[in-house]
């Protein structure tokens, strides 16, 4: 036999004869929600609050991820920017690297540090002039 929900609460024995509407527990309390014919009411209520918090606890979880995602491609784009800076310093360095050596092969003689397309007249005019800058242009012709 079923228990009405006062009853099931408050583990008492529920008893009712056939066709009553309430049990007798709920009779000699006085209670007018027996509820033992009708739909377990309180039972319902608690599986609905049982779903309704797993189905937030579903939706906080995804939030969480959502913004654990927005985070991770944050992170990986920073990272891509810096490999792409690595990367290019890194090129640069070594062009830069090519170009010295480059120019310390042509100069050999000379420890300045030229500019390219300097030629010998040039070197020389810096010289006789003793700038101190020989990174500054100097338009030839003119001294
Ligand atoms: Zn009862
Ligand atoms: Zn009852």
């Amino acid at each position: 036999m079923p228990s009405c929900p006062r009853c099931r609460d408050k583990a008492l024995s529920c008893l009712s004869s056939p066709g009553a509407k309430r049990c007798s527990e709920c009779v000699l309390a006085n209670n007018a929600q027996c509820g033992l014919e009708g739909p377990d009411i309180p039972s319902l209520q608690r599986e609905k609050t049982e779903l309704d918090a797993e189905r937030e606890a579903v939706v906080a979880a995804q939030e969480a991820n959502a913004r654990r995602a927005r985070r991770l491609r944050k992170r990986e784009q920073a990272f891509e920017k810096k490999m792409a800076r690595i990367l290019f310093h890194e090129a640069a360095a070594v062009s830069e690297l090519e170009e010295e050596e480059r120019l310390e092969a042509q100069a050999a003689p000379s420890s300045l540090p030229l500019s390219p397309g300097w030629g010998a007249a040039d070197i020389d005019q810096v010289l006789a002039l003793g700038s101190p800058d020989p990174l500054t242009p100097l338009p030839s012709g003119q001294a």
